[in-house]
Order: C-alpha cells, then sequence, then structure tokens
C-alpha cells in the first residue's frame, strides 16, 4: 500500500497559494485571512473523507476515524500548516499533507482500524508569529501547559495578543476545553522536513527519531563604561573583559557537567564595537541543550549562570543581569523529548520492507511532538531538505517524491498502531 505523489504535490501547491506576500515565499500566520483559507481547503478535503470534522476549545482542527474499540485512546497523526513570515511551502505542510494523503488511503482500502485515529492539522506552531517560547501552541493546548496570561501578554507583528488575534479570527480560546484527559492520546505521530542538510546529503530517504535535546536560552548583560583608547587600564570597566570572563567560566562549568549537555554563549553584541572605545555594553545570548532528564532535575542552570555573573561583576566592577528566554510553564533548559523506541523499530522494518534508505537523527528544534513525548507515544519522521536544508525561506524545498516516502512510512505505521494486539 502506497501514497499518492500526485495528490501530495496538489496540496502542497494550493496551500502555497493561501499567503498574504505572493511572489515573496509563503506567508500564513495564525489567525489571519490565509489561515482561515487554508483550514477551510483542509475542511473540504476531509468532507470526501467521511470523517468527524472538528474543533477543539483552541481552534485546532480535527478528522476523526472511529475504529472498532469504543471509548479508547486514539491515534493521531498531523502536522502544522502555519508559517513563519516569507517562508517556504513545506516547513509543518509537508506533513499535515503526508497526514491527509494517508487518511485518503486508508479510506479508499477501507482499512479497519480498531483504535479510533484523527488527523490533527494545526495553525500556532511558529513561535516566530508571537515572539520566543511562545510556538507549539496547539499541542500546549492538548496537553494543558497553555495559559491565559500567555493569551493576553504575547503579540504578533500587528500588535495583537494571542487573544485579540484570536477573537478576529472568530474564535473564543477554551483552554480547560481544549485539554485531553491523560491516556486519552494513544500515539500521537508527525512527519516533518528535516530543516538540515543531513539527510540529502548522504542520500538518505527517511531519517527517524529517537530523541530531540531538550533546550535553555539566557540573555546576559554587561553593563561597563566607556573610554577613549588611552584612559588608563587602572580606571577601565571594560564590558568585554567582563563577558569574555565569563564566556571562559561557562564553558568550563559545562565541561564539567559531563556528556549529558552542551551549553555556550554563541552571540555578543558589543556597544560601541569600535577600535578606539573601550566596551561600555555587551550582550550576550547563552544556548544550553539536554540529553537526559536527570540533568535537568539536578542542575539548576539559573543558580549556575547568576553565580558566574556575580563573580565577574565583583572582580570588575561593572553590573550584569541575565534574563530568561522560556516558555510559561516548562522549566529552562526543557528535558529531552523522548520518542517511542519500539516505533522506531517498527519504522525501521517498515523502511527496510518499502526499500527505503533510513537512519536515526537526533537533530532539530521545536516541534508539536516535542510537547507530546512526556503526555503520549510519540513519534517523529523527518524527509530531506533540499538547498543545504535552509527553511523559513522561499528557498526551502523537499521534493515530492521524498515526502510520498515519508507519508508511506506514516501509513505503515499508523496501520500498524492502530490495530488491536492480538496477544
Ligand atoms: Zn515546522
Amino acid at each position: 500500500m502506497e501514497t499518492n505523489m500526485k495528490r501530495i504535490q496538489q496540496d502542497i501547491e494550493t496551500l502555497a497559494t493561501f499567503t498574504s506576500t505572493p511572489g515573496c515565499g509563503v506567508t500564513r500566520s495564525s489567525y489571519t485571512k490565509e489561515d482561515q483559507m487554508a483550514k477551510d481547503y483542509l475542511i473540504g478535503e476531509m468532507k470526501k473523507l467521511n470523517l468527524e470534522i472538528y474543533e477543539d476549545g483552541f481552534g485546532t482542527l480535527f478528522g476523526r476515524k472511529e475504529g472498532t474499540l469504543k471509548d479508547a485512546p486514539v491515534v493521531m497523526f498531523g502536522s502544522h500548516y502555519d508559517t513563519v513570515l516569507n517562508a517556504g511551502a513545506f516547513d509543518g505542510v509537508a506533513g499535515t499533507v503526508a497526514a491527509l494523503e494517508v487518511m485518503r488511503i486508508l479510506n479508499e482500502t477501507q482499512f479497519v482500524n480498531d483504535y479510533p485515529m484523527e488527523l490533527i492539522l494545526m495553525n500556532a506552531e511558529e513561535g516566530a508569529t508571537f515572539g520566543p517560547s511562545t510556538g507549539v501552541s496547539n499541542s500546549r493546548a492538548m496537553v494543558g501547559t497553555m495559559t491565559e496570561y500567555e493569551l493576553d501578554t504575547v503579540k504578533n507583528r500587528f500588535g495583537q495578543t494571542k487573544r485579540e488575534a484570536m477573537a478576529e479570527y472568530g474564535l473564543k480560546p477554551d483552554l480547560e476545553a481544549a485539554k485531553r484527559k491523560p491516556g486519552s492520546i494513544k500515539n500521537f505521530i508527525e512527519m516533518h522536513v528535516e530543516q538540515g542538510p543531513v539527510l540529502d546529503r548522504e542520500n538518505i530517504e527517511i531519517g527517524l527519531i529517537k530523541y530531540l535535546a531538550g533546550i535553555g536560552r539566557y540573555t546576559i548583560r554587561f553593563y561597563g563604561q566607556t573610554a577613549d583608547s588611552t584612559a588608563p587600564m587602572s580606571s577601565r570597566k571594560d564590558a568585554l573583559v567582563a563577558a569574555c570572563n565569563f564566556v571562559s567560566a561557562f564553558d568550563a562549568e559545562m565541561k564539567a557537567l559531563g556528556e549529558d549537555v552542551t551549553g555556550m554563549v554563541g552571540k555578543l553584541d558589543i556597544t560601541p564595537n569600535s577600535n578606539q572605545f573601550v566596551p561600555e555594553y555587551v550582550e550576550g545570548k547563552i544556548e544550553i541543550r539536554t540529553f537526559s532528564k536527570e540533568i535537568v532535575e539536578k542542575t539548576d542552570f539559573k543558580a549556575l549562570v547568576e553565580k558566574l555573573l556575580h563573580q565577574v561583576s565583583k572582580q570588575f566592577g561593572i553590573r550584569t543581569e541575565l534574563e530568561e528566554i522560556r516558555r510559561i510553564n516548562y522549566p529552562n533548559p526543557t528535558g529531552p523529548s523522548i520518542m517511542n523506541a519500539e516505533n522506531v523499530k517498527k519504522m525501521e522494518g517498515i523502511c527496510d520492507q518499502l526499500g527505503y534508505s533510513h537512519v536515526i537523527i537526533n537533530n532539530g528544534t521545536g516541534h508539536d511532538s516535542m510537547i507530546m513525548t512526556d503526555f503520549a507515544d510519540t513519534n517523529m519522521i523527518y524527509v530531506p531538505s533540499r538547498n543545504g536544508g535552509v527553511s523559513h525561506c522561499p528557498e526551502e524545498w523537499t521534493d515530492y517524491e521524498s515526502i510520498k516516502k515519508g507519508a508511506d512510512v506514516l501509513l505503515h505505521l499508523v496501520m500498524d498502531v492502530s490495530k488491536k494486539n492480538e496477544d
């Protein structure tokens, strides 16, 4: 049994027309007219499949196919169809369309599932729309970590809060109603473009994810004092020298924590950034990635950064500041998101049977699947990104043939996990 590449291509090309920036990539922000147009198209396609179509309290779109088991947990699969500003046509959409195509095949072949199945088509994944750490919203609403506070505080590029944008879209969010009962989702499965160069470079058709690293972000600020390049060394309050000391000390601390975590200061902005003046102000960004839940439980990363900042403040007589960039209701850094290992094995077998080359790949950040791992058995399938793996830009590309192969793997996994175990 295989999916149909022509239909996948048609869906992707159609969805790409729902953009507010024709000619400059695809722009389909959450809760806009283009979001609604895409949603209407997806509803139209689902209607042809006799699915029970509904939206939850957060405006997430579902298409349900009942199974032989009553009141059983659901096998859910899909992805998002919102985009960043001037994006490509594939991030999120590839997985949305693949899932839709899987449902078409199951319908055409009159596949009998035991567990109920639901297509999940999400419209609020992109964090860029309402600012850092505000994405993956549909899944957060389902697992119950979305807050009323976030709806009223974060703003999009039009200056609207989430609640205001939703209201204009005709949606009155009900977070309580959107929450899923623990145990009510059996599987959450998402196909996605890799958004990296590995699969294309290695010429591998399918990437299977075992885990996605957790992530933590901080902004650090060093307030020194500028002076002319002739100012005596003893009188200086050089923000960059303080920042450099911090960078070294932080690197040493991270190394001492072992293999389960990485961390760095990856960005520094220097003011005035001139060879003639003592640096007055430095702002840096810390990025931490975690690979075990234990390291997150046993380490207070914020306290660690604060301690080091305090040290350089004292040593160089300058003021420092720490700001956390974090998702409301989540630790910073988060722990890794661990996928269902048994299903990774199953998918390796599926790939072998279909003759698709495959590899375990654990790269990536920020997918709804990451939110779902602690709530349901979750799995992700990557398909190759072309053009060096760029995404969130018009040059983003994945071959339709690649998406079809990813959809085939999704199809076979969905068929497998929706069947009652005979033993
Ligand atoms: Zn995406």
